[in-house]
């Protein structure tokens, strides 16, 4: 039998709390299926490591994930260790190592979950934003200068390459085909910023005509904004750069309901690394060790991993058993208004699994 070899990252605060109910539904999942298996090895990678070590990972921790099938990870992040320093040294190493270019968010209003917009407008969302995930605002270019003084000067450079943006609208199409309204929205601001949000516009013109079978329209990032909570039905599959889509994605999951069930995946479309596949949500400090973090962005996730490692039907499986448990109202973690243990959701979504077997 197949056996997909998963590196569990469950990282601070947490991580190691939800990434371990995700390892548990993972094999409840693979047991239910009954075509394939899941081989887990953990790392202990995070900031308990980078006060040991001042390393969040070992120096060949990109080589000891080289031949996984794809990475589980939980989240980053501890209040006594700068924010940026966690970032780059932990998760950015690994998207930037492996060039996992595309960072793609599926949202939608999951059945029983309450979000912030009206009920009739609330259920129209069913969304994947992918968002340019190696350049952009992002690279890291930049400079500061006269540091105290008032001619003090700071610079964030944004880079685009003709091919950075190529490949991620390339990639977009394919999801966008994949999905059954094919309509695929391209957002930038080329009217401020017009230079490399113009040559946005254009490459994306270019690739986006390869593809005849999608209606492509065009937006800039606040009246996007505006589109999403007012007529979100009209939305489906989006590309942006990379600030732009980070905002635009943490929208998005505010208006499903709660940060506790967003998955997003660090994808290397070329398929010549591994993937990478993490709940939204941070440590969250404030909950952690209380056992009531919700694990349900975590199977949403452990979903989206199965789906990338050509396991479709136990992906959909498990969002059914998801489903089933949110649709119940139940069973439910504090976050979403309810009184459950992540122990009891896991349970639940591991019983959902069983019978969805029967
Ligand atoms: P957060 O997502 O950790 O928490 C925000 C709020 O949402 C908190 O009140 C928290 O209790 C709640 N929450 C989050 N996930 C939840 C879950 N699964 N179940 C129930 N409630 C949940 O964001 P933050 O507080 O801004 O950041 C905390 C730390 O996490 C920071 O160090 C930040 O840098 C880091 N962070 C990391 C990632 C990542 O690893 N990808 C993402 C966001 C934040
Ligand atoms: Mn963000």
């Amino acid at each position: 039998m197949r056996s997909l070899r998963i590196a569990a990252i469950g990282g601070d605060g947490i991580g190691p709390e939800v990434i371990e109910a995700g390892c548990r539904v993972l094999e409840a999942t693979a047991r239910a299926d009954g075509g394939f298996a899941c081989e887990f090895q953990g790392f202990d990678w995070g900031s308990a490591m980078y006060r040991a070590s001042s390393r969040m990972m070992p120096e060949d921790g990109l080589r000891q994930l080289e031949g996984f099938d794809a990475i589980f990870f939980g989240a980053v992040g501890a209040p006594d260790i700068p924010d940026h320093v966690t970032l780059w040294e932990l998760r950015l190493a690994i998207c930037q190592g492996f060039d996992q270019y595309a960072n793609v968010r599926p949202t939608r209003l999951l059945p029983g979950v309450q979000g912030p917009l009206r009920e009739e407008l609330g259920r129209q969302i069913d969304w994947v934003i992918v968002r340019e995930n190696s350049e952009g605002e992002y690279a890291g270019v930049g400079g500061r200068a006269h540091r105290g003084l008032p001619l003090e000067i700071a610079m964030d450079v944004a880079v685009f390459t003709r091919e950075g943006v190529a490949r991620i609208c390339r990639h977009a199409c394919e999801i966008a085909m994949s999905r059954p309204r094919r309509l695929l929205t391209v957002v930038t601001k080329s009217n401020a910023q017009r230079h490399g949000m113009v040559m946005w516009d254009e490459v994306c013109a270019e690739v986006t005509a390869q593809y005849p079978e999608l209606t492509v329209d065009k937006m800039l990032v606040d009246a996007m904004t505006a589109r999403m909570v007012m007529k979100p039905g009209t939305v489906d599959t989006v590309v942006a750069t990379n600030l732009h889509a980070d905002i635009l994605s943490d929208l998005a999951s505010a208006l499903a309901g709660s940060l506790g069930i967003g998955a997003t995946g660090n994808i290397d479309p070329s398929r010549q690394r591994p993937s990478m596949f993490e709940p939204i949500h941070g440590s969250a400090f404030d909950i952690t060790g209380k056992g009531i973090a919700n694990p349900l962005g975590a199977f949403w996730t452990a979903a989206m991993l199965l789906e990338h490692c050509g396991e479709p039907r136990a992906a959909g499986r498990l969002m059914a058993a998801v489903e089933a448990v949110t649709g119940r109202g139940e069973v439910l973690t504090p976050d979403l208004g309810g009184k459950a243990t992540t122990a009891e959701v896991t349970a639940a979504v591991i019983a959902a699994l069983a019978g969805a077997n029967a």
